[in-house]
């Protein structure tokens, strides 16, 4: 198994090649030169699969025995997809099946994803990434030091993920005093000597710019051996296809039955793992896409023009990890909608990167998005609340404001008979405020984080000066 760029200009890889990395040389993204395809055997094989084994079987066919020996895949994932790790959410969860799908009613469910320890669904790649990183690192005798900006989730996922990693450090620069007093919690108050929280006075743009600026100084990043973690890293992306496979036979009695699945979306990771499973022969009957109402990507699936936009027309919402109006992922779709063309791939996104949008609804890949299944909508807080109201009072379930706006657009876009399994993609314990709104009650909160606004918490403070930042961690790196 080799990995191309969507661009087409730069020499096939292997997983651990590209594992580190972001970005292909030539600007695009990586993917798999084709899609390893799984059987109807194999389907039959893997129904009764723990979580840990399907995540060995979905995973080896992206990572080649001779890359990653198979036993060391399985230890990997064997250490990864356990109840300790995968435990931290609801009490009435049964965390032994790592993503437990939850019956709504008849052919409604979700599908767990947030019972990781920052109680979202990026803890379900990453903490595989932390091992992976750590395994590959041992291997070549090298370090890694990830520099990274956040304004929340993706920020604590990662840290929690490489928390005592050997031959890993994190830098994580945030917006001083702008993330919740919860998110605050989570990050700042982890103790290990790897973690390095920095509280940047001034915006999440501002931190973002001192990551960029340092990625850009190429002899600076190279000396101090500089990485990310961001949402394009290709194992994220792998990893995230195991638990469509696993909801699909959570969901089924049969390998015969079809699963669609509601996806709340921002930088199209997610749903992209989705389209990969696909790709790969899961029986998918749709992706059903949602935005909130930065709906760039809602745009796109309808109208078949897509045009990003910039930072100031980005709405702040109550689903604030879906206020993205540039999805960083998206590139990896459009490679296959195109026939995998790099040269078309190439063009459009010269009209991206140049600050312009394109438009496919002339042309025949518009009327191609049906055959790979997917379909749009929106949702406004308005409805975020209406839907986290309704699904309490009719199942006495409590989502979260991400899940609500993926239930949302599954409900409105249901088709009788359709098996719809919508993806939850954070608990409500870390959204309290909407809740609130919505039900006049305050969210349960899992054991595991009772009191953490009240622990010690470790972090600098430091002007948003990006020279200063990289004295700050030339002079804790080796
Ligand atoms: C990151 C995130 C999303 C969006 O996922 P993408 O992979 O960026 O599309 C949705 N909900 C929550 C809670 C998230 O943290």
């Amino acid at each position: 198994m080799r990995y191309i760029s969507t661009r087409g200009n730069s020499e096939p890889k292997t997983f651990t090649e590209i594992l580190l990395g972001g970005l292909a040389p030539d600007g695009g993204l990586y993917l798999p030169q084709a899609y390893p395809q799984v059987s109807r055997a194999e389907l039959d094989a893997w129904r009764g699969l723990s979580y840990a084994e399907l995540a060995l079987k979905v995973l080896g066919k992206f990572i080649d025995d001779s890359d990653i020996p198979s036993a060391d895949l399985q230890a990997l994932t064997f250490r990864t997809y356990t109840a300790q790790v995968y435990g931290n959410g609801r009490a009435d969860s049964n965390f032994a099946d790592i993503t437990p799908l939850r019956w709504l009613e008849p052919g409604l469910a979700t599908l767990e994803l947030s019972n990781g320890p920052t109680l979202a669904f990026k803890d379900m790649a990453m903490q595989l990434l932390g091992n992976l990183f750590e395994y590959t690192l041992m291997k070549s005798g090298e370090s890694l030091n990830i520099l990274g900006a956040t304004s929340g989730d993706t920020g604590s996922s990662a840290e929690y993920a490489m928390r005592g990693k050997r031959g890993i450090r994190v830098f994580m620069l945030s917006p001083h005093g702008k993330m919740s007093r919860f998110q605050t919690a989570q990050m700042f108050s982890l103790q290990d000597p790897n973690i390095f929280n920095i509280a940047i006075r001034g915006v999440f743009d501002d931190c973002q710019d001192i990551v960029k600026n340092a990625g850009n100084d190429h002899a600076f990043k190279q000396k101090h051996k500089l990485g990310t973690v961001n949402s394009i890293n290709w194992a994220r992306v792998a990893a995230q296809a195991v638990y469509y496979f696993k909801g699909y036979f959570a969901a089924t009695r049969s390998n015969d039955e079809q699963v669609s699945f509601a996806v709340p979306s921002g930088n199209f990771g997610n749903i992209c793992a989705g389209h990969i499973a696909r790709m790969m022969g899961l029986p998918i009957k749709r992706l059903v896409l949602a935005t909130n109402e930065n709906d760039v990507l809602d745009e796109f699936f309808k109208r078949g023009v897509y045009r990003p936009r910039g930072a100031d027309q980005t709405f702040q919402t109550s689903s604030p990890s879906m206020d993205i109006s540039k999805a960083s992922n998206f590139e990896r779709f459009v490679f296959d909608l195109v026939g995998r063309d790099a040269a078309v791939v190439r063009e459009l996104w010269r009209k991206i990167e140049s600050g312009g949008a394109f438009d496919l609804s002339q042309t025949p890949y518009f009327e191609r998005l049906a055959d790979f299944g997917f379909v749009s909508g929106k949702s406004t807080h308005a409805d975020r609340v209406a839907t986290i109201r309704s699904v309490w009072d009719q199942y006495g379930v409590m989502i979260d404001p991400h899940t609500a706006d993926g239930i949302k657009v599954a409900v409105e876009l249901r088709q009788p008979g359709e098996i719809m399994v919508c993806l939850e993609t954070a608990l409500p314990a870390k959204f309290d405020e909407t809740i609130h709104e919505a039900l006049a009650i305050e969210p349960e909160r899992p054991v595991s984080m009772a009191g953490i606004e009240n622990l010690p918490q470790r972090f600098e403070v430091m002007d948003a000066d990006a020279e200063a930042v990289k004295r700050f961690v030339a002079a804790r790196v080796d």
